[in-house]
């Protein structure tokens, strides 16, 4: 099952994407975790993408497109993986296509979570104080609530497009949208 998960920030991805990847046996690829690796461990990149992260921004494309390379290269990607937080523009959309029609694994199914801004900004806020994330502060979140609509809602409407999309209600309980994700991806999954 080869899966791209969408949502804004805050909509509940990364969380959902740990429970998939258990439940479907597939790596969990996400840019974000992959990037701020990068950042922890204090390498080239890491150093390049430090401030654009804090800022809100998104990192080039040609990073991304290397480091999604790079990370489906691996070796354990053989019975699919769950990406999350790619890709998030519609230039980041073709290249993963011509990627995985590439190297013969093309996406199975998109889903997007679902969930109202509002929600999202008060999700977010919560995170920070649990977490203290780098780029929680209330300007980072109004520039990724931004840079989503602006350009991460066309990939939706992408895969739309391709007829591949699910979307699913972000609201509820962490089990509410854990079966409804089930749900969703059941039919591709029987065809898989
Ligand atoms: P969130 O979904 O809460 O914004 P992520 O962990 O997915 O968090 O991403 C954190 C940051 O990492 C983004 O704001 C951006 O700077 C960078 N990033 C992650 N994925 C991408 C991507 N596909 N393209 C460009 N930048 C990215």
């Amino acid at each position: 099952m080869r899966l791209v998960l969408l949502g804004a920030p805050g909509s509940g991805k990364g969380t959902q994407a740990t429970r998939l990847k258990d439940h479907l046996q597939v790596p969990h690829i996400s840019t974000g975790d992959l990037l701020r690796a990068e950042v922890a461990a204090g390498s080239k990149l890491g150093l390049e993408a430090k401030e654009i992260m804090a800022r809100g921004d998104l990192v080039s494309d040609a990073i991304l497109l290397g480091m999604i390379e790079d990370r489906l290269s691996r070796g354990d990607t053989g019975n699919g993986f769950i990406l999350d937080g790619y890709p998030r523009n519609l230039a980041q959309a073709s290249a993963l296509d011509a990627l995985l029609g590439r190297i013969g694994q093309p996406i199975d199914c998109a889903v997007q979570l679902d969930v109202d801004t509002e929600l999202l900004v008060e999700r977010i806020a919560g995170r920070a104080k649990a977490e203290g994330r780098a780029d929680d502060n209330p300007e980072s979140v109004r520039k990724r609530l931004s840079i989503y609509n602006e350009q991460t809602a066309p990939v939706v409407d992408f895969y739309r497009q391709h007829g591949m999309l699910s979307v699913v209600n972000g609201v509820g309980t962490l089990d509410d949208v854990f079966t409804r994700i089930l749900e969703a991806i059941a039919p591709v999954r029987e065809v898989g």
